[in-house]
């Protein structure tokens, strides 16, 4: 667990770039989030439902809960009730089932599309194409995609050794964001999160456009398989 002063330390440096913390909780036990809520911190990911469903029980009702992970369409109804932010849409289906569980839950859910940015086959995530095909479907039935809001793009770097690998890969992904701005968000202010950078790699994130950063072991220590 993150010292408190070396907490205060990373939310200081994160504010001269205005970008938010998101503190990935995954694995780890709803103690080790109540501390770091108990030094300020508010916004949380998660990558899996249940565990997100359970640990919402637990603890108090002003945490955003941010769901990071692969969502499958089929339980998006569990965390539509509360979720602050999906992260990871990546088909227009799991964008379609959430809007319906928005309007089933009268609310209206913030989400990111996924880009695959990275080298490596596992990643998920929307292509060049896939992704002007997703916005193709929006803004076409975009009068019945009441409760959904798409409010920018999430993507991740490839892991590895290499920091002009991972610069590219974050800057190809931050000219992605711009150009998704600019052909289909242009009248929309509400179009502005890029969510990108992690524990080894955010400061190359912020560096090239990120405002929002996917932080887990860095805070909370590393994760046993
Ligand atoms: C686990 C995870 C993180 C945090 O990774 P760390 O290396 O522990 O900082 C960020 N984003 C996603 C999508 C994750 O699954």
């Amino acid at each position: 667990m993150i010292a408190p002063e070396a907490y205060r330390q990373l939310i200081e440096q994160l504010n001269q770039t205005q970008t938010t913390l998101i503190a990935v909780s995954k694995l780890k036990p709803s103690g080790d989030i109540r501390r770091l809520y108990d030094l300020g911190q508010r916004d949380f990911g998660e990558n899996y439902v249940q565990e997100m469903v359970e640990k919402h029980s637990q603890l108090p009702e002003d945490l955003n809960w941010h769901f990071i992970g692969h969502l499958q369409s089929n339980k998006v109804k569990y965390i539509a009730p509360f979720v602050h932010l999906i992260h990871g849409i990546d088909s227009f289906k799991l964008l379609a089932e959430v809007n319906k569980q928005g309007i089933k839950n009268n609310r209206i859910i913030d989400c990111l599309l996924q880009v695959y940015i990275a080298q490596e086959e596992t990643k998920f995530g929307l292509d060049e194409n896939e992704l002007m095909e997703l916005l193709e479907y929006y803004s076409a039935q975009k009068t019945t995609m009441t409760h959904v809001r798409i409010r920018g793009l999430m993507g991740m770097a490839s892991f590895s050794e290499n920091p002009d690998l991972i610069r590219s890969e974050f800057k190809q992904l931050h000219t992605r964001f711009e150009w998704t701005r600019r052909s289909y968000f242009i009248d929309n202010p509400g179009f502005d999160i890029l969510s990108a950078g992690m524990s080894n790699d955010y400061q190359q994130a912020i560096e090239a456009g990120s405002n929002m950063v996917r932080i887990g072991s860095l805070l909370f220590g590393n994760r046993n398989q």
